[in-house]
């Protein structure tokens, strides 16, 4: 069915919970409040002269319009194109021309960047943007006054012209190992999805979840916002961007039963519990759950997660923006034994497979290769790129993913790392996130990436950058031999060691290991 289908249902049966808390804006809706404000600004939406089919921009933080925006757009099957709100003057301007968008909704600024004053300067270059909307001016608040009687049918038979298979959705990949792609993604791709997130995590109506995950990215859109208005749950926004204070404080206000993050957030939160002692003051007994994905989530920090922040359980997900993205998941009753290092079994109505990267055979269990998937969740195609499309998606409609995984005899899968990541040393194949893990053990240790850096004998070599726990001084070479030494293989054992205070990173929160083996390149001259 399509993303408003669902919502309408929802609505029928939890009209009067909770749907949307914005806590910055010290503001919330009920499902009922909900469904009517996004109904006006689908009206606001057609007054604007959108109908089906145009591309709309968002580009803000994590704000309550956003999510009325992402359903509003939803109820008239306009294509909601996300803007990563860290895009500068170039980025934007490609995005809004590759993807030929006609309106813009965005907030006035985030942080140093003033959108309003890019989007103008923007405008003479793409030719079909007509209209830019800010939620701070008054135009945003005309667009939702209520419809008249003629507006509401207008947008009601628009909506029952929609069939779930159209396109609603452009998402820009993370962009971590290059420029981001433009998948676009259907109702039937991201509503379906949502919706198995959150059933494989058992959500009802009595579950709050804390999204500090950017809504740009289809973590916060689709495993956040439509897992909880398919089920009836809340949604809550502790804080226009990332922020580990806010994040804790949010759960503790609101009693939230689910906390998601990439593995730098609850890196971070931890951190947070660290620094502030037994006393830290968050009361984090309402959650139940929450999900780590989007990048190699580390067992230490997934253990840590269960242990110190009141996590029945954490669920590890494994998808990306191509793939709505989550083909295997962790699931509530999932045994700690069998599924701990892995990014769980695959998703109900999906295929996965794991195949040799050079002939495409798929492997035996135990054996690693590429990994690919296929079902509802794969999308249409990059927008407007079929050469692109053509690499990824396969001819039986494989979905290439570039990661690098084995599956067991459970059918439990492990990432081990992404094919562009891998490091071959003196005609070895080694792989940084085994490494990477083993320093996570090193109490010193906060944060570690491993890649590789060329090398005249071996081919490679490895680099270890850590960033150090608060009190830390130091961490050399030695430091890491003698640490590494009869517990890990010698040639897996890092040739160097780089301190740093932070990683290079892509808004998502992802390391960027492109960026990292640029800079290490000039460090060693
Ligand atoms: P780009 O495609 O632009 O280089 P990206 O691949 O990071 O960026 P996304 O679609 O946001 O863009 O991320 C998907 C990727 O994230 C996956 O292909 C995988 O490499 C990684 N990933 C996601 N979840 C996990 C996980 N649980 N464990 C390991 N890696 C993960
Ligand atoms: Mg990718």
């Amino acid at each position: 069915e399509t993303i408003g289908a669902t919502l309408s249902r929802t609505v029928e049966s939890f009209g009067d919970r909770v749907a949307l808390i914005d806590r910055a804006a010290g503001r919330q809706w009920t499902y009922q409040e909900f469904h009517r404000d996004v109904r006006a600004l689908a009206a606001g939406l057609v007054r604007l002269g959108v109908t089906s089919g145009d591309r709309v921009g968002l580009w803000s933080p994590n704000r309550f319009e956003w999510v009325l925006t992402q359903y509003a757009a939803a109820e008239i099957g306009a294509v909601l194109v996300n803007l990563n709100p860290a895009y500068r003057q170039n980025e934007i301007e490609y995005a809004l021309t590759q993807s030929g968008t006609s309106v813009v909704l965005a907030a006035e600024r985030f942080k140093d960047s003033a959108y309003a004053s890019m989007l103008g300067e923007a405008r003479p270059k793409c030719p079909e943007l007509r209209e830019v909307v800010l939620f701070e001016s008054p135009e945003w608040t005309a667009l939702l006054a209520e419809p008249s009687a003629a507006e509401a049918q207008q947008v009601a038979s628009i909506a029952d012209g929609l069939h779930p298979d159209d396109p609603i959705n452009i998402q820009y990949t993370s962009g971590t190992t290059g420029h981001p792609k433009g998948a676009t993604l259907s109702h039937r791709n991201i509503g379906n999805n949502g919706y198995m997130v959150g059933q494989l995590l058992d959500y009802t109506e009595n579950d709050r979840i804390c999204l500090p995950v950017p809504f740009y990215h289809c973590f916060g859109m689709v495993m956040g916002n439509l897992a909880a208005t398919s089920h009836g749950a809340a949604m809550v926004i502790p804080a226009p961007a990332f922020d580990p204070e806010a994040t804790l404080a949010a759960v503790s206000e609101y009693r939230c039963t689910s906390l998601y993050g990439v593995p730098t957030m609850f890196i971070a939160e931890l951190a947070l519990l660290d620094e502030r002692g037994d006393s830290h003051g968050f009361d984090l007994t309402s959650l139940r759950t929450g999900i780590m994905a989007g990048s190699p989530c580390p067992e230490q920090i997934m253990r840590q997660v269960v242990d110190r922040m009141h996590m029945g359980e954490v669920s590890i997900c494994y998808g990306m923006t191509e793939t709505s993205p989550v083909s295997t998941q962790t699931r509530v009753d999932d045994r700690l034994e069998l599924r701990v290092g892995t990014v769980g079994r695959v998703g109900p109505h999906l295929e996965i497979k794991v195949v040799d990267p050079g002939t495409g055979d798929t492997l035996q269990r135990g054996e690693t290769g590429e990994f690919c998937t296929k079902g509802y969740s794969v999308m249409k195609g990059y927008w407007n790129d079929p050469e692109k499309t053509d690499e990824a998606l396969d001819g039986d409609g494989w979905m290439h993913t570039g990661d690098l995984a084995v599956m067991d005899d459970n059918g439990y899968v492990r990432i081990t790392g992404r094919i562009k990541d891998m490091v071959i040393r003196g005609g070895e194949n080694i792989y940084p996130r085994e490494i990477e893990e083993f320093l996570y053990t090193h109490p010193d240790i906060l944060d570690a990436q491993v890649i590789g850096v060329p090398d005249e004998k071996y081919g490679e070599e490895l680099m270890a950058w850590v960033r150090l726990r608060e009190g830390a001084t130091d961490f050399t070479v030695d430091d890491l031999r003698e640490f590494a030494t009869g517990k890990i293989a010698r040639h897996k054992i890092p040739r160097y060691v780089h301190v740093v205070k932070e990683f290079p990173m892509t808004v998502t929160g992802k390391v960027r290991k492109v960026q990292m083996r640029a800079e290490a390149a000039d460090l060693l001259g």
